[in-house]
């Protein structure tokens, strides 16, 4: 008889360990909370799934900050390349869209959920769904499995706490806590964020195609979020911040208003926008500022902008020293104070987690019980957008469902 493991959740890290775990002779059941497998990764990257990117093993893990180290076994063993050649061999192409993010070439993350399915059916996996894995079942400080479910391995690859409505209850900690591990308290990240300030509020809807973002307190400067910039109701949200937003979620821990500043125009520095003022004031005197501005900007915002900045209906001839001043300022630099993030309910990752320092990064397996394994987004790390997130949920599920001791 085959030794019997048992895998939960049914996420991309789930999937691709029960594959792993069957193809090293195990008789596996993933067993699934909701209703069905992978829905996060079907609502992932707009329903695209950007699934992982072109960097190297190395230069992903770096991304994940200080504990990067930890991800090397794992993404030495499936690279992107080679995560890109696992899927192209169960009839899903990849392709690289903007030289960097990698998608299914039809664009459909259900292309990817059906290639790790059909994998699980062809080595007799089976995958139970609507059942609630709340505790781990032990005797004598061994691993027996969980209740109702006997077997000699189990993963633990229930993800974070984003999203609750794509099956993230946060109660894989609970299970890792009940073997002794210690939880890194979890943070909203990849988020949204709600500012006190009006004016985004006021250009709702409007993106700024490459805008960049930082936190402006001292033990943050140089760090920088780069990228698309929406304006949401409430606040601010897209790539630029959301790669900040765990680090928000941080701070507002300690204090009830995080400063940002943002450059609407990443690649245009100050004094590029005062060298463009001084031409428009020699070349065209007669034109508004606001109507200059919308060159760059839809209309509404440059109206909204030049009003902010006093400078509605001045024509270029006229634009004051402060005027000009004023503008650069607020196009290089205006500054946000953030009092909330858009929290768990649309928060696209989990920063904190299952401590790393009682996993072995070699195995995935638990320091503290034999037979427990951990994959995915439950542990300790958490990348920025861009592929970065299932890559390391799939290397790791791969890696933990070796099942090796
Ligand atoms: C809207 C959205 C878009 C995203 N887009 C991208 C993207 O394009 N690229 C990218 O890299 N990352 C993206 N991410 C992040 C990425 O989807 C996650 O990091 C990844 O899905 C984590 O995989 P996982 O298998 O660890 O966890 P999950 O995908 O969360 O899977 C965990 C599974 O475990 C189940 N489960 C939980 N608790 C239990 C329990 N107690 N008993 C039984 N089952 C349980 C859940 O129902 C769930 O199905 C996105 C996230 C969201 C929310």
């Amino acid at each position: 008889m085959k030794p019997r493991a048992l895998v939960i959740g049914a996420g991309p890290a789930g999937l691709m360990s029960a594959v792993a775990a069957a193809e090293s002779g195990y008789d596996v059941t993933v067993l699934e909370y909701l209703p069905k497998p992978g829905a996060k990764l079907l609502s992932s990257g707009g329903g695209r799934c950007n699934l992982t990117n072109v960097l190297d093993a190395e230069s992903l893990a770096r991304r994940f900050g200080r504990q990067w180290r930890f991800m090397l076994p794992a993404l030495n063993a499936l690279p992107p390349e080679a995560l890109r050649e696992w899927f192209e061999l169960r009839g899903v192409a990849t392709e690289v869209t903007d030289g960097f993010h990698v998608f299914p070439s039809g664009g459909r993350a259900g292309d990817i959920l059906k290639a790790l399915l059909y994998d699980c059916e062809r080595l007799s996996v089976r995958v139970v769904t609507g059942v609630k894995i709340e505790a781990l079942w032990t005797e004598n400080g061994v691993l027996k499995g969980v209740p109702g479910y006997p077997a000699e391995k189990v993963v633990v690859a229930t993800g974070g706490k984003g999203y609750p409505e794509l099956g993230s209850l946060g109660i894989g900690y609970r299970l890792a806590a009940q073997a002794g591990h210690d939880i890194v308290p979890p943070l909203p990240g990849l988020v949204g964020v709600r500012t006190v300030e009006e004016l985004p509020h006021l250009c709702t809807g409007h993106s700024m195609k490459d805008a960049s973002v930082c936190i402006d307190l001292p033990k943050f400067r140089g760090e920088m979020g780069r990228g698309e910039l929406l304006f949401t109701h409430r606040g601010i949200s897209g790539p630029a911040v959301l790669d900040l937003s765990a680090d928000i979620a941080g701070l507002l821990e300690k204090m009830q208003e995080v400063p940002l500043k943002v450059n609407l125009f990443a690649s245009r520095s100050r004094n590029d926008w005062l060298e463009e003022f001084a031409r428009w004031q020699r070349n065209e005197g007669r034109k508004s500022v606001k109507n200059l501005l919308a060159a760059h900007l839809t209309q509404s915002m440059a109206e909204l902008i030049c009003r902010e900045t006093r400078n509605d209906g001045v024509p270029a001839a006229e634009f004051t020293a402060a005027g000009r001043d004023a503008l650069a300022a607020l196009l290089t630099a205006m500054p946000l104070r953030v009092n909330a993030t858009e929290g768990w309910r649309k928060a696209m990752v989990t920063r904190g987690g299952v401590a790393l320092k009682k996993v072995d990064p070699g195995t995935l397996q638990s320091r503290l019980l034999t037979g427990l394994y951990f994959a995915g987004e439950v542990l300790d790390l958490d990348g920025p957008c861009g592929g970065y997130n299932l890559q390391w949920a799939f290397s790791s599920g791969q890696l933990a469902g070796r099942l090796t001791s």
